[in-house]
């Protein structure tokens, strides 16, 4: 085994390998930009040499001042991780002709798998059948029309050169192709500086299935089964899982082949990926999947395979990479349990996964299960890299353990003020579609709104309630006249959660997380982070009890409709007014059954926080 490594790479994935690198006696060497400075991995590694400014280009992205550092720290390895330069190929040669060891696939195969349709091309002659569409080299409009409608809609057109999701397009019907086409080429251009393209059959109910291949320099090459990675928003991971639900032994045995011919097609070495697209409208079939692409490299959810065989996969790619032979042969690799892998993205779900970026005040992720995480409480997260804040990997005996101990997990998560996809994964994890293993990549996009922010429900009303008449040591029973009347067990109040108004009961041992930073107080509850406080004047009593029948504006804005006349007899809860502010309508109702003895407003009028609005008196008979 080689004596060092340098990572060039950052986050997440650079703590992952000086992990293993521990373990194994290697020293290591991290690179990092500016911004990344104070990241765990720069901590951790036995050195670490500043790379330049935080754009990637001048920092993770530049070929000359990774080999820089790699020769003044005497590097006796590269490990690339996974995005940034580990599939180039060009990259990859210069390391090799600067003496050092590439732990990586050899040049010549990241060529050959680099662009997708050369790749298809050579995977169709080594007998592995590919996603059906065009792949030649006539680019022109005409030609490419043509052939979109032998091919029929819907279709997608990808560029040769994409990745990660990017360059890639959806036309549904043949006069949306000359616009898509023009997109997909700009798109292509700017982020991979090439404009061909290639047209592919849109496969329906369409499953992203992968396998995992590894092979050595001695010429072994063996699979470590398959990945389930149908769950993406953008075409992008969120929920990867090992096995594959619903593939039985002769599918498995057929892909699995499938991806070890492609691997020795083109005289791989290392840790690779073959991704297949699956017709799973009748369940999994090996007549029904097909060869999508090759990743060269170590994938984002390595960890499931990690868990379902129990091997480490990046002591594997340190030990090709050293020049010995695979550690297991195929025939001591087993499938042990389910694993799934959810990534915790920095993100908003309810703003069409908009990014979100800034500091972590506030970070606690799930302490019984695996976590693969970049960054700790205190760190930020930067529009400059990946939004990925970890990965949460469950792994259980079969897979709904496996999704009951994701969901538990999930649950945990606390993030603040940086939004996340906690709760969506939390609510994905217990969803009965997901459940029933029937997911396809459109999954997200049809059944999303299932998973969106909701109001909170009352126990997270009374929870924040409770907790800040406790933070703020208000005296309940002192603030609320009234309490202590019989028929009213708990005091009912207004508090504010997420900017609006809702009215809970105060209990004596309401248990939430909540966190009260210098500017707000939040309110945790399975993965949402919901800003708390009192209404400006302290706690204020709704329709109130029994003998009391005030009814208060919850919130400044405008009343908008008016319901009732003095003098009109109401039902407990029927509406009295609305009353309207930022977009949001509050109905205020009768807190018992009455005649409404008070009205201080009308439509139009404005009214300001706790204002007395109505009030209604018992009727006596
Ligand atoms: P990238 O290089 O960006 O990863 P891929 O070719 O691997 O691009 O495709 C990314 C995702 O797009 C797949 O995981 C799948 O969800 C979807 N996809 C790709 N090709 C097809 C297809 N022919 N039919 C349906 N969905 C597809
Ligand atoms: P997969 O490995 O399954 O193909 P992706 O397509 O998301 O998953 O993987 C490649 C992506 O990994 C890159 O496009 C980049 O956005 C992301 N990436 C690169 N470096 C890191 C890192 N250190 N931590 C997390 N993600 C990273
Ligand atoms: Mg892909």
């Amino acid at each position: 085994m080689f004596e060092s490594l340098l990572i060039a790479n950052r986050g997440e994935i650079a703590r992952r390998i000086i992990r293993t690198a521990n373990r194994l006696g290697i020293r290591t060497i991290a690179v990092y930009s500016d911004v990344d400075a104070g990241l765990p991995f720069v901590k951790e590694a036995d050195e670490a040499i500043a790379i330049g400014p935080a754009a990637a280009r001048e920092s993770y992205l530049s070929v000359g001042k990774i080999l820089e550092a790699a020769q003044r720290s005497s590097a006796s390895a590269i490990h690339p991780g996974y995005g940034f330069l580990s599939e180039n190929a060009e990259f990859a040669e210069a390391v090799q002709n600067a003496g050092i060891i590439w732990v990586g696939a050899p040049p010549a195969a990241i060529r050959a798998m680099g662009l997708k349709d050369a790749a298809k091309e050579l995977m169709q002659a080594a007998g592995v059948s590919v996603t059906p569409g065009y792949m030649g080299t006539d680019q022109s409009d005409e030609r490419l029309s043509r052939e979109a409608e032998t091919i029929g809609y819907p279709l997608l057109i990808k560029a040769v050169a994409g990745g990660g999701g990017k360059g890639m397009r959806r036309v549904e019907a043949a006069d949306e192709f000359r616009q898509s086409l023009q997109s997909c080429r700009r798109e292509a251009l700017a982020s991979f500086g090439n404009d061909r393209v290639l047209l592919e059959k849109y496969i329906k109910n369409p499953r992203h299935i992968e396998v995992q291949v590894f092979a050595d320099t001695q010429g072994n090459c063996v699979h470590l089964f398959e990945r389930d990675c149908s769950l993406q928003r953008r075409h992008q991971k969120v929920i990867e899982e090992a096995p594959a639900p619903g593939m039985d032994a002769d599918t498995r045995q057929a892909i699995c082949q499938a991806a070890i011919n492609a691997a020795k097609a083109v005289d791989y070495v290392g840790a690779g990926t073959i991704e297949f697209i699956a017709d799973a409208s009748e369940g999994l079939r090996p007549d029904r999947i097909w060869f999508m692409e090759m990743n060269t490299r170590l994938q984002v959810e390595h960890p499931v395979t990690e868990a379902i065989t129990g091997e480490d996969l990046v002591q594997w790619q340190l030990l090709v990479a050293a020049g010995q032979s695979l550690p297991r042969v195929q025939e001591e690799l087993a499938i042990n349990g389910w694993a799934i892998e959810a990534r915790l993205y920095a993100e908003s779900p309810d703003a069409g996964y908009l990014p979100s970026t800034g500091h972590l005040q506030h970070l606690r992720l799930p302490s019984d299960i695996r976590v693969d995480s970049g960054v700790e409480q205190g760190d930020d997260i930067t529009a400059f890299y990946d939004p990925m804040i970890a990965k949460i990997i469950a792994h259980a005996p079969d897979r709904p353990a496996a999704l009951e101990e994701l969901a538990k997990a999930c649950a945990e998560i606390e993030i603040w003020p940086v939004k996340s996809n906690a709760n969506l994964l939390f609510r994905i994890a217990g969803d009965e579609e997901f459940r029933a293993a029937t997911v396809d990549t459109g999954f997200l996009e049809r059944r999303g709104q299932h998973f969106l922010r909701r109001d909170p429900d009352q126990t997270v009303i009374d929870q924040a309630l409770t907790s800040l008449v406790k933070i703020s040591r208000l005296d309940p029973w002192a603030a609320l006249s009234g309490f202590r009347i019989a028929s009213e067990p708990d005091p009912r109040a207004a508090v504010r959660i997420a900017g609006q108004t809702h009215w809970g009961n105060i209990h004596s041992g309401a248990k939430a997380s909540v966190v009260v930073f210098d500017d707000a107080s939040v309110l945790f509850d399975r993965g949402t982070a919901w800003p708390i406080s009192l209404p400006v004047a302290g706690l204020v009593k709704p329709g109130g009890p029994t003998d009391d029948g005030s009814v208060f504006s919850p919130m400044p804005g405008l009343v908008t409709i008016v319901d009732v006349a003095i003098g009109a007899r109401v039902a407990m809860g029927d509406q009295l007014l609305t009353v309207e502010a930022m977009k949001m309508e509050y109905s205020l109702r009768a807190p018992f059954a009455g005649i409404v003895a008070e009205l201080r407003v009308s439509p139009g009028s404005k009214v300001s926080e706790n204002q007395l609005v109505a009030t209604v008196v018992k009727e006596v008979s």
